[in-house]
């Protein structure tokens, strides 16, 4: 075991970057997702070589030269104070340009595993987000293990590595607050259960109203909560300020407290289920890419993919907001768009921050993590639909702005990280789910919007369930396709951007 530092900003050290490579793909991207290192203040300035070196000298099998390369840069440059960019100025009426590139091309095909895979499974899974490993993790639980996940690039490559963690029941609905706190209970002994440190942290929501039209939603929602065994509270914006006390409360006219939502740190989810899934006997396989499907009479027969074909019984689309493009392949079409969101990360800073706070007039959300930072971000009504996961200096503007009207001091807190990825939206802001009409083996896991991460533990729960057991279950006969022609939408009005 070595005990010398390799990331001194995180802690890392040489004998866990060894011990992730025993645990998955050997590229840097994978490594820092498993491990943390070049998260902290120097932004892997000091460890990127020191782990390429390592990667080099011992991974199991050699990477290529793409694999050893610098992780995707992450905007600002340097740790710069949100009090500057809170100071600079940006045109409101324009939509956001594309940004600095934030996304590696993970189909590159250096990257592409060289040994053979599989060329049939009873059970294909398209996408390995949260979504996809927590439905091959729950298959097994239901006696499925002939399981294939395909993921394009390496884990967390889409929404799921690039979320804010927020976990809470405080919905619109009866039914994502069943699931959302079915989620929350599993979430809580993930760690337990799965052997790996998730940081759960279950420091409460507060939805601060600015405007009536939102002071009337929360209430409305908070009498369903409360009717749901949730214990939501609407505050005054003094009451308010005691949850918060660094809080302004500027033009706040009530708030929504509900003292058991959570944050968690997203990666390690992936990690712990996909690493139990694979011990049971599902395959993951990473930087393979879904490239079409062989169909014949109203099935499909074969998954077409960038290292071979894989003939199976059922198809699970759950390719977040790639799946329209995805299911488009197929012939079907789904109604998701991506749309991308902006995020970035502070300094890490003492505990002071209990809950995740979000504004829900403008899309302001942040909390703190277990490890310190302020994370938070915002939506952007201008953004196009379109998947971009550039990062602006417009969002960090708007965010700063935002942010530092709320919370002044954070004023004087660096950013050190901002990052994007894509709310996979659908017409009624709910997912969808279950069968194609067309094509009754193709299944859809999709359409999560800025929600998926909290929802999946407890949705593939119960889709594992019904697939496995064929048993009615009325998620996946209400939140289907075809809700859409037939003019039956799902509305979810507590989005928060
Ligand atoms: C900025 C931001 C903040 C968010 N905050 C929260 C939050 O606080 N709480 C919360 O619950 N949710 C949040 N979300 C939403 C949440 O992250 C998503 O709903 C969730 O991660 C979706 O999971 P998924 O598995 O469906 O999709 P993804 O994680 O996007 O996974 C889909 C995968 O499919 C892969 N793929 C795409 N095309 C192909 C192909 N052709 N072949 C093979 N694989 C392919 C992609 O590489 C990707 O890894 C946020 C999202 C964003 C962007």
């Amino acid at each position: 075991m070595s005990k010398s530092l390799v990331c001194a900003c995180e802690d890392v050290t040489a004998s866990e970057i060894e011990h992730a490579m025993t645990k998955g793909p050997c590229d840097i991207e994978s490594i820092k997702r498993f491990t943390g290192f070049g998260t902290g203040m120097c932004q892997g300035k000091q460890c990127l070589n020191a782990v390429a070196r390592l990667l080099e000298a011992k991974a199991p099998q050699k990477p290529a030269p793409e694999q050893l390369l610098a992780f995707t840069p992450r905007p600002p440059l340097f740790p710069t104070e949100l009090s500057y960019w809170a100071s600079a100025s940006f045109d409101p009426a324009l939509a956001p340009g594309g940004g600095v590139p934030g996304a590696l091309d993970v189909t590159a095909p250096t990257l592409r595993p060289t040994a053979p895979i599989k060329s049939k499974a009873k059970i294909v899974i398209i996408g390995g987000g949260i979504m996809g490993l927590s439905l091959a993790w729950n298959l097994t639980l239901q006696g499925e293990t002939d399981v294939v996940v395909l993921e394009q690039g390496y884990l967390c490559a889409g929404a799921s590595g690039r979320n804010g963690g927020g976990i809470r029941a405080q919905w619109g609905t009866p039914t994502l607050i069943t699931l959302a706190r079915r989620s929350i209970e599993l979430m809580q002994r993930f760690a337990r259960d799965m052997g790996i440190n998730v940081w759960f942290r279950q420091g409460g929501y507060l939805f601060l109203a600015k405007s009536d039209d939102v002071v009337r939603r929360i209430e409305k929602s908070a009498r369903l909560h409360n009717q749901h065994g949730v214990p939501t509270e609407i505050l005054t914006a003094d009451a308010a300020r005691d949850v918060v006390p660094e809080l302004t409360m500027k033009g706040v006219k009530a708030a929504a407290w509900n003292p058991k939502d959570a944050v968690i740190f997203p990666w390690p989810f992936l990690w712990g289920y996909a690493t139990q899934a694979q011990k049971r006997g599902v395959q993951v396989e990473t930087f393979t890419r879904v490239q079409g499907f062989e169909l014949s009479q109203g099935k499909v027969k074969k998954v077409i993919t960038d290292r071979g074909d894989i003939e199976c019984d059922t198809v699970v689309l759950a390719a977040g907001a790639w799946s329209a493009e995805i299911a488009k392949l197929a012939g079907v079409h789904l109604p998701n768009e991506p749309h991308r969101h902006e995020i970035c990360s502070t300094e890490p800073l003492k505990p002071f921050l209990g809950p995740l706070v979000s504004v829900l007039d403008s899309g302001l959300y942040f909390s703190q993590s277990m490890r310190g930072e302020i994370v938070g971000g915002m939506g952007d009504p201008r953004e196009p639909a379109g998947m971009n996961l550039g990062s602006t200096a417009r969002f960090l503007t708007r965010y700063a702005q935002a942010l530092t009207e709320q919370l002044p001091q954070a004023g004087a807190v660096k950013v050190l990280r901002q990052w994007s990825g894509p709310y996979d939206v659908t017409p009624d802001n709910s997912p969808i789910l279950g069968k194609t009409p067309q094509l009754e083996n193709l299944l859809h896991l999709s359409g999560f919007v800025g929600h998926g991460f909290m929802m999946a533990p407890a949705v593939t729960e119960r889709m594992a369930k019904w697939m496995a057991t064929g048993e009615s279950d009325e998620l996946f006969e209400r939140f289907t396709l075809s809700r859409f022609a037939e003019g039956r939408l799902e509305r979810e009005d507590m989005i928060i951007g």
